[in-house]
């Protein structure tokens, strides 16, 4: 429990708003990047929870999500505890439409991250020792990775305590149980005792209104989960959860049509789109080989052999 905040060398006393600027480099023309944090204290002790987007410079819904909660005023006159968020982590890769930072380096495999480090692990590095030390809740919101669109969803680890409540109470569509990627800002904050879901919802360099809908009235029940906030809206659905997923991948090169997308359930059997060659001489069915819910699908009209097309949850369940 902890009554106002000191981020960065700025202090935010019980009741105030502020941004923190933080220092990361310059870009080689001179201009300097900074980190925005919107930090929001209640006049009330009570958990901090980081909202955090744009780990991934060009997966832009999650920006958009967190954009939303500042400006639509949603983080304003809190309950009690305190609300850091973040909308863009990645400056460098959002500038140049790039999941990555300039050197190539993925900021969510450089994590806990070094001050003397790559560029990806400065990047990382900030948010660890800067920002994770006063956080005791965290959601870190993505989109599928290039053309993937994943179907609104939460993943969440089995080990982390306390993430599978705050994944419930989210209530996305689809709730997937993954295992922790090694170098990842979950794997940090899970070694910091800090509890992570992480929010995935449409695809890279395109604004999905139904995944920044979903994404933003999660963050407003876990706001009233954590009592920050008297009200929320109620889930539309009963989330489906699932702990295991699978992908479909191309047994041929060429044209991509896909007739079944996310969100749905398909049985084995089932055809889910078409490949055909360009030349009009071979045509391949894509056939589910088992039942499931397509959590995610592949939206690139052009694939090569193995490529992943769809994104397949098999034991699904209600979490109620
Ligand atoms: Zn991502």
């Amino acid at each position: 429990m902890r009554e106002g905040l000191n981020i960065a060398g700025q202090e935010i006393g019980p009741g105030e708003s502020s941004i923190v600027d933080i220092s990361v480099s310059r870009l080689p023309s001179g201009t300097r990047i900074n980190i925005k944090a919107h930090v929001y204290c209640s006049e009330r002790p009570g958990p901090t929870l980081l909202l955090l987007g744009g780990v991934h410079g060009d997966e832009i819904n999650g920006i958009e999500i967190v954009r939303r909660a500042i400006d639509y005023g949603a983080l304003s006159h809190l309950q009690r505890g305190n609300v850091i968020a973040i909308s863009l982590l990645n400056v460098y890769g959002f500038i140049n439409f790039n999941r990555d930072v300039p050197d190539g380096k993925d900021v969510n495999r450089s994590f806990p991250g070094t001050a003397t480090g790559s560029l990806a692990s400065r990047v990382a590095a900030t948010l660890t020792k800067t920002i994770l030390p006063h956080v005791d809740f965290a959601i870190d919101f993505h989109t599928g990775g290039a053309s993937r669109y994943n179907y609104p969803q939460i993943r969440y680890s089995k080990t982390d305590e306390g993430a599978r409540e705050l994944a419930k109470v989210f209530a996305a569509p689809y709730v997937i149980q993954k295992t922790v990627i090694p170098k990842s800002f979950r794997k940090t904050a899970n070694e910091m005792q800090v509890p992570v879901i992480v929010y995935e919802g449409g695809e890279s360099e395109r604004l999905c209104g139904y995944s920044i809908e979903s994404g933003y009235d999660g963050i407003l029940r876990v706001l009233h989960h954590l009592q920050m906030r008297d009200s929320a809206p109620a889930p539309k659905h009963r989330s489906i959860h699932a702990t295991k997923t699978g992908w479909v991948r191309a047994s041929d090169a060429g044209l991509f049509t896909w007739t079944r997308q996310s969100g749905i359930m398909i049985n084995k059997g089932e055809p889910l789109g078409v490949i055909n060659s360009p030349q009009g001489d071979r045509t391949k069915k894509i056939i589910s080989k088992r039942s499931g819910h397509i959590i995610g699908h592949n939206n690139a009209s052009v694939v090569h052999h193995g490529d992943a097309l769809f994104h397949i949850a098999y034991d699904h369940e209600y979490l109620d």
